[in-house]
């Protein structure tokens, strides 16, 4: 028998020293995409397993391929874990990431192009919402809306307006990059009144979800789905939830599960990835513990700290704030309009890990776009409290300022890296594992 993990470096060492190297970038630096976590041994182990090998095509019990035994048990697993975690009634596990499940709803709900309400992705939406480079958009005809101009929140009186204008065959509620919460139920009013479906994608912000510290949208909702990387802190993936009854459709042959399954498999996908959905199932128990809570009360205390020492040091942000986990530095009033891209690398030198982003009525494009998009959960994963939020928004602010000055990228740098040495990253794990 081979060593399944020494093997590599002998193998493939060119793979092994990249890898090792991103070991290092992430442990030397201080990740603060919003969209990103550092999942527990447990889940990178439940990944790394050989249930990735299984052909299992179909459902629990219902699989085109034999041996699926313990596949069946640990799919399931996951399936009822998730369920009690969001208080759901149907539960599918398989979507490989969370634009496939967003595809899978869009593929059960609506025909080819019927219209549908997003969220605009210059505003906080994401590309799944409905923009003209992506499915959602070329498929299906959306019609965006966006938020106030004024107070760059939504406006859930306009959304209802347009909601009548348009009659949409579904509404989707959901961020990317949005910083505030959003009122799921005001949402389902809006969707009741014009006989719309009301769809949620709660990628971002699910763990905030499951722990009450935000809305669930699940009781106010046809379908939810979410990805289980982000807070949920699990392998890459997407789960899609619903209700059984098709509120459009009450006689039709498909009850709404019974779509979303179907449109999953055999509509978009072929066999699960056995050893995700393993890890997504050891996600789900280690959120439904009272430390998850815990740690996602944290998340949000540490992202007001952030903002409020981004803030005090002179930089403005979408909203004025923050209510979640994310938050959005506007550039226009340092005069850099259209310099996310150079923020963004300049921040990187520093080795902070950032994103450029849009700001609502974007005066520049996106690929140039005048935003900075930054959140908590991964540094919070990390054990980073409220008084190392107020230090690295100080830094983060130098290098603003400073952005062409490599000699303050390097000061920074150097205390980024001292920081880092404080709080280890998988302490004691060889980092291929
Ligand atoms: C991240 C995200 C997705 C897409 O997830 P992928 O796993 O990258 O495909 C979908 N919707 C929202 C709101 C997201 O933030």
């Amino acid at each position: 028998m081979y060593n399944m993990m020494d093997s590599i470096d002998k193998s493939d060492a060119e793979i092994y020293e990249l890898i090792k190297k991103e070991g290092a970038r992430i442990r030397n630096g201080i990740e603060l995409i919003p969209s990103e976590n550092f999942t527990s041994k447990a889940v990178l182990q439940a990944y790394a397993t050989l249930c990735t090998n299984k052909y299992s095509e179909g459902y629990p019990g219902k699989r085109y391929y034999g041996g699926n035994q313990f596949i069946d048990l640990i799919e399931s697993l996951a399936i009822e874990r998730a369920k009690k975690l969001f208080g759901a009634e149907h539960v599918n596990v398989q979507p490989y990431s969370g634009s496939p499940a967003n595809q899978a709803v869009f593929f059960a709900l609506l025909n080819l192009h019927d219209t549908f309400m997003g969220f605009d992705l210059s505003a906080g939406g994401h590309l799944t919402h409905g923009s003209p480079v992506n499915f959602s958009g070329r498929n299906y005809n959306c019609v965006p809306y966006t938020v106030d101009k004024e107070t760059e929140l939504l406006d859930y009186e306009q959304i209802e307006k347009q909601a009548e204008k348009i009659k949409p065959k579904m509404i989707l509620s959901g961020l990317t990059a949005y910083p505030r919460k959003i009122d799921f139920k005001a949402f389902k009013e809006i969707c009741d009144s014009v006989n719309a479906y009301h769809f949620a994608d709660i990628a971002h912000i699910a763990g905030l979800c499951a722990t009450g510290l935000h809305q669930n949208p699940v009781p106010y909702c046809d379908v939810v789905t979410t990805t289980t990387h982000k807070t949920l802190r699990g392998p890459r993936g997407g789960i899609i939830m619903c209700k059984t009854e098709d509120k459009l459709d009450k006689n039709g042959k498909k009850n709404l599960a019974e779509k979303i399954d179907a449109a999953v498999f055999p509509g978009l996908q072929g066999g699960p990835h056995d050893h995700v959905n393993a890890a997504k199932a050891v996600a789900f128990k280690e959120a439904l513990q009272p430390e998850y809570k815990q740690y996602c009360s944290q998340i949000v205390k540490n992202a007001k700290a952030l903002a409020d020492s981004l803030m005090s040091q002179g930089l403005d942000l979408v909203t004025g704030g923050t209510d979640n986990h994310l938050m959005v530095i506007k550039l226009v009033n340092k005069g850099l309009i259209g310099r996310g891209k150079e923020i963004q690398n300049a921040l990187g030198e520093a080795e902070i890990y950032v994103n450029k982003n849009t700001i609502p009525y974007e005066p520049n494009t996106p690929f140039n776009p005048s935003g900075i998009r930054l959140g908590t959960p991964a540094v919070t994963t990390r054990g980073f409290k409220e008084s190392e939020m107020e230090v690295i928004g100080k830094l983060i602010a130098k290098v603003i300022d400073n952005y062409q000055d490599k000699g303050v990228i390097e000061k920074v740098r150097n205390e980024v890296l001292e920081l880092c040495k404080h709080f280890p990253l998988y302490p004691g794990l060889d980092i291929l594992r």
